[in-house]
Order: structure tokens, then C-alpha cells, then sequence
């Protein structure tokens, strides 16, 4: 996959992009980041990005010329036009559905605003607006990190091993069971019993029960969107019984 990032500061993405799963990918060929400084593209002398915007009020507003630039010279560089995601707390909040949409695209350019966000008419050029959340931040270039690390957990391959996005939370709408390392007691917590049982049958059965306990208790927003099994609506009425006793 090829992503391409617009930024005014692509420092910021130095050591995020060149550390752990992320480099490791890198080296395997499996991402390639075509990072462009957007002031590289304004074409006055003082290299400006931002204006004050139409109307008056608090804030600067990012130049439309600059970006469409640098998107301009992108292409021109690959050859081919990529997916335009702009980040902006107005787009589609992201969730794991689309980092796996996402992830089928060969060729992404992310777009990261900063001050008041960027010149309306940026719309005309991008195929999409996604925001990581309700809030606001800064500028786009942590969410473009976040969306990115999103995005590449579901490239095959990227991952050591590559059964556990499968098992990840929130895969069939349900939350991970809860995971347990050394030492088995810890200042009088103990390992689950079925977990040390090493018989495989009771270790995923119960790792089901304690995934759907975990939903029900921590997003039972979810529970409308899982489809349960037979098995997992027996579960679900222990889980209800054990609850309510
Ligand atoms: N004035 C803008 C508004 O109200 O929609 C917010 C501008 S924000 C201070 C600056 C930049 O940060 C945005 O252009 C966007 O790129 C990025 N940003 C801030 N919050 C974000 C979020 N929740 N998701 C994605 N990008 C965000």
C-alpha cells in the first residue's frame, strides 16, 4: 500500500512511522509513506500556508493553492491519483470497519489541517472526511497516525502473527476475553482456572463467555449488533443468571 501524507510539519510523523510494527512493515515492502511538507508548494516567498478568513473572526484559515499543489506534484510523482481522506472532526468518525475498507485501497493521501482547518473548497478535491472522534485536536497529523495505525493492522502481513486481529476486540461486535501472563497469583489474584486447565475445548469456551461478560458490562451498545450463536445465547442466559444472583 502507498500513502501519501499533506502536512505543514512532517516531523511529527519521524518517529511514529519509524518505530516498531510500523518499520517493520516499512522494511517488508508492505507500506511506502510519500510524506510532503505543504510549504513546499506556496509559491510566495515567505512560503505562506494560512490566511485570514473571508468574513473575519478568530483564527487562521489554510491556503487552498498550496495543497492542491502538493497534490498536484503527488500525483505527477506516483503517476496515478490516490484515495484523498481528509482529517477533519466534520468527517465520519472511524471505527475498524472502515480501517479494513481502507486497507483494500492500494494507493491513500491523507490530508492534515491545522488553525481553523483548511479553505471549504478542499471539499471539491477529497473523497473523503473522517475524524477519529469528537473532539478536536490541533491539527490532523495525530489523527492521520491514528487512522494509519488503524489501517495497517489489516494489511496481511503487518502483524507477527497474523490470527490476532481475528481475536481482537470489537471483531463480531464483541469486546477480547480478558488475557492473563506470569505470575499465576499476583498479590492474591489468580489466573482463571480454565486458563492453566490446558484442555482447549474449556479454555475457548470460556474465553466466549468472558468475551460476551465483557460486552454486556462494558458496551452493551454493541450487544444489538452481535449475531450469537446457539452456543453463545446459552452464554449469554448464564452470564444473565450469574449477574442477577
Ligand atoms: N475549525 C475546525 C472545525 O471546527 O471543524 C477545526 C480545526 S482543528 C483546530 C485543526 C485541524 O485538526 C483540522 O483541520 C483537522 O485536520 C484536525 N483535526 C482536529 N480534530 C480532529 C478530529 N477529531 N479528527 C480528525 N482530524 C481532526
Amino acid at each position: 500500500m502507498e500513502i501519501g501524507i499533506l502536512t505543514i510539519f512532517p516531523g511529527i510523523f519521524d518517529s511514529p512511522l519509524g518505530e516498531s510494527i510500523i518499520k517493520r512493515a516499512r522494511q517488508k515492502g508492505l507500506v511506502d509513506f510519500t510524506i510532503i511538507n505543504i510549504r513546499d508548494f506556496a509559491k510566495d516567498i515567505h512560503k505562506t500556508c494560512d490566511d485570514a478568513p473571508y468574513g473575519g473572526g478568530p483564527g487562521m484559515v489554510m491556503k487552498i493553492e498550496p495543497i492542491y499543489n502538493a497534490m498536484e506534484y503527488l500525483e505527477k510523482e506516483k503517476g496515478r491519483r490516490p484515495k484523498y481522506i481528509l482529517l477533519t472532526p466534520q468527517g465520519r468518525i472511524l471505527n475498524d470497519e472502515m480501517a479494513a475498507r481502507l486497507a483494500r485501497q492500494s494507493f491513500i493521501c491523507l490530508i492534515c489541517g491545522r488553525y481553523e482547518g483548511i479553505d471549504e473548497r478542499i471539499l471539491h478535491f477529497v473523497d473523503e472526511e473522517v475524524s477519529i472522534g469528537d473532539y478536536v485536536l490541533s491539527g490532523g497529523e495525530f489523527p492521520a497516525l491514528v487512522l494509519i495505525d488503524a489501517i495497517l493492522r489489516h494489511i496481511p502481513g503487518v502483524l507477527g502473527n497474523s490470527e490476532s486481529i481475528k481475536e481482537e476486540s470489537l471483531n463480531e461486535n464483541l469486546l477480547e476475553y480478558p488475557q492473563y501472563t506470569r505470575p499465576q497469583v499476583f498479590m492474591g489474584m489468580e489466573v482463571p482456572a480454565p486458563l492453566l486447565s490446558g484442555n482447549h475445548e474449556e479454555i475457548r469456551k470460556w474465553r466466549r463467555k468472558e468475551a460476551i461478560r465483557k460486552t454486556i458490562l462494558k458496551r452493551p451498545d454493541l450487544m444489538g449488533q452481535f449475531k450469537p450463536t446457539e452456543e453463545d445465547l446459552i452464554l449469554i442466559r448464564e452470564i444473565m443468571e450469574e449477574i442477577l444472583e
